[in-house]
């Protein structure tokens, strides 16, 4: 039998992935994505709709970014003589790393349970990846990853700090232990996606260390839906990334909403502040609870562990709350739910579903 037109141009690796699974989401109390639940003020809306009102949409953007990038230099703490990076979402810069990483015999390493883009845009690029297994509370093996590092002498090291799924909060000396033993043979990129509620980063440190990279996004701050992430690192490293950027990567609109938002900080900073009460109530409602394990999360989500975790998600399903079962993504997560932080109506209903699901699951 002769091959089909997709058997013969797709590349088999490509052929066998299944898409990246996004669930409809619509009726649900949305907990499985790490979005911001709270919106911007009526006042900031409107104003915000007569500026993208105001942009000019026949035009390309202007490639250089200049007035963004300063505001996201100037309000994310970015070290004096480095710049930034934007992407369409972090998502585009992991996979802009990858391929200008990609030569012959490039190895791309994180710890696991980890971020899923880091090893699926190692392997789109063709870079073998190689994932280092946390310790079983999920805090990083600093030995296992040295051991690795030494082992396959990586071109890019990922480190989540915070981790997704897990929430943990690496131990800064274990991830300075890590960037100093990769050395000149690769970078570290620091992804600080949580950041907010996380308030720890190495963003000040990028003077002491010529190979790290600190990856940061907008997404989980509270613009999820305007897709722009950012990377800091030394010039030498961003104008050989830049290369790789297709020109035109973030479009006009979110350049406009991204510029008005960042002079309105404020807004999402308290959004933030209440993300992190919110944390510390959820994780202490979820204890009092039987049979809940909570790991610790310096992020706006806690994964639990807790028996019979599948029937558990599909009870709360029925109930139209959505959260991630995470024991899909990988086996140390067997029993694992992963639930975002959010209102504290949201967090309620979240609770009293959970509730009810954990009675019926025998
Ligand atoms: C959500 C997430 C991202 C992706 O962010 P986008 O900017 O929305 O593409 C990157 N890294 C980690 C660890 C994340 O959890």
């Amino acid at each position: 039998m002769s091959k089909s037109l997709v058997e013969r141009i797709i590349r088999a690796d490509v052929r066998a992935l299944s898409a990246y699974p996004v669930p409809d989401a619509a009726g649900f109390v949305k907990l499985d994505a790490m979005e911001n639940p709270y919106t911007l003020s009526q006042a900031l809306r409107d104003e915000l709709g007569q500026r993208l009102a105001a942009v000019a949409l026949n035009r390309y953007p202007v490639p250089s970014y200049t007035r963004l990038k300063e505001q996201l230099c100037r309000h994310m703490g970015v070290p004096a003589g480095f710049d930034v990076l934007l992407g369409n979402g972090s998502d585009e810069l992991i996979s802009i790393v990858s391929v200008a990483c990609a030569q012959a015999g490039a190895k791309v390493l994180a710890p696991e349970p980890g971020f899923v883009m880091y090893g699926v845009s190692a392997r789109f690029a063709g870079l073998e990846y190689i994932g280092v297994p946390l310790k079983a509370d999920f805090t990083l093996d600093r030995d296992a990853m040295l051991a690795a590092i030494a082992e396959h002498r990586p071109a890019i090291t990922y480190l989540a700090y915070p981790n997704n799924p897990t929430g943990t909060l690496y131990d800064a000396a274990d991830i300075e232990a890590v960037i100093r033993a990769v050395g000149d043979d690769g970078i570290v990129v620091v992804d600080e996606a949580y950041q907010p509620f996380a308030q720890e980063s190495f963003m000040p440190r990028l003077p002491e260390f010529n190979n790290l990279v600190v990856m940061r996004t907008v997404s989980k701050l509270g613009l999820a839906g305007i897709r722009l992430g950012y990377m800091a690192a030394g010039a030498a490293l961003l104008q050989e990334f830049d290369k790789v950027r297709p020109p035109y990567n973030i479009n006009v609109l979110t350049q406009a909403a991204a510029e008005f938002v960042l002079d309105h900080t404020a807004e999402l900073d308290r959004q933030a502040a209440a993300l992190r009460n919110a944390r510390t109530a959820l994780a202490a409602a979820l204890v009092e609870l039987d049979g809940i394990e909570v790991f610790p999360s310096a992020a706006n989500f806690l994964l639990i562990r807790l028996a019979n975790a599948d029937k558990v998600f599909a009870g709360l399903l029925q109930r139209k709350v959505l959260v991630k079962n995470a024991g899909k993504m990988h086996p140390s997560l067997q029993n694992c739910l992963r639930v975002n932080v959010s209102t504290p109506e949201e967090n309620s209903l979240f609770l009293i579903a959970l509730k009810e699901s954990l009675q019926e699951r025998i």
